[in-house]
């Protein structure tokens, strides 16, 4: 059984304020005071590990020993199929400093060339670490989908233009936001988070 979070206070280790914002929301019910990595003056770490665990891990880790709070990190990515899973951890890589991600699906829409196999997934990690005791719990959530070709909608982010959850004809960045939300992988990894960790 995964342990209990009953602490007061929890950092997410991001300095992504919509991110902190978000899991703010989702964490509403429980009772906890969230902060952010924002506020404490701390390098971002590197990415060195080779799975999204890995590399959540590592996040959680980090800015957990640095700061002594209990720290929640994620880590997420676009897994194609026929491309051996990637780019999987190098999702924000392949965009580039310039975050440029009509490159980036260009980039995959090469890659997969006339190959028929256009199935793709969403991943999302989530570790929380306790510094004090050095304990770390991890889950992972998905959503099963396609890729569809050329890019279509301009809601959401990232590679959410060419993704198809299965069960829908439209993509990501065409659906209603309150929809994502709730089939997203990151949702699937907040329920078993939830579950976990704070039920
Ligand atoms: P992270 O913030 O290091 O986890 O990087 C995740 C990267 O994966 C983002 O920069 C996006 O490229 C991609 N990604 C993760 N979740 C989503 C999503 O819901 N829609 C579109 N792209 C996503």
């Amino acid at each position: 059984m995964a342990k209990k979070f009953n602490q007061t206070k929890l950092l997410i280790a991001s300095g992504n304020s919509g991110k902190v914002a978000e899991i703010r929301g989702l964490l509403g019910d429980y009772n906890v005071e969230v902060v952010s990595a924002k506020e404490f003056d701390i390098a971002e770490p590197e990415e060195t590990e080779n799975s999204f665990i890995g590399n959540a891990e590592l996040k959680a880790k980090y800015y957990g020993d640095a700061t002594g709070l209990p720290a929640l990190a994620d880590d997420s990515g676009l897994c194609v199929d026929a491309l051996g899973g990637a780019p999987g951890i190098y999702s924000a890589r392949w965009a580039g400093v310039e975050k440029n991600f009509a490159k980036a699906m260009q980039r995959i829409e090469d890659e997969l060339g006339d190959n028929d196999n256009k199935k793709a997934k969403f991943v999302c990690a989530l570790s929380l670490y306790w510094p004090e005791e050095g304990v770390i719990e991890s889950f992972e959530g998905k959503v099963d989908g396609a890729l569809r070709f050329p890019a279509a909608g301009c809601g959401g982010f990232g590679y959410d233009p060419i993704f198809v959850p299965d069960g829908y004809d439209r993509t990501f960045s065409e659906i209603e936001p309150a929809a994502k939300q709730r089939i997203s992988h990151r949702a699937d990894a907040f329920r078993k988070l939830i579950d976990g960790c704070f039920t």
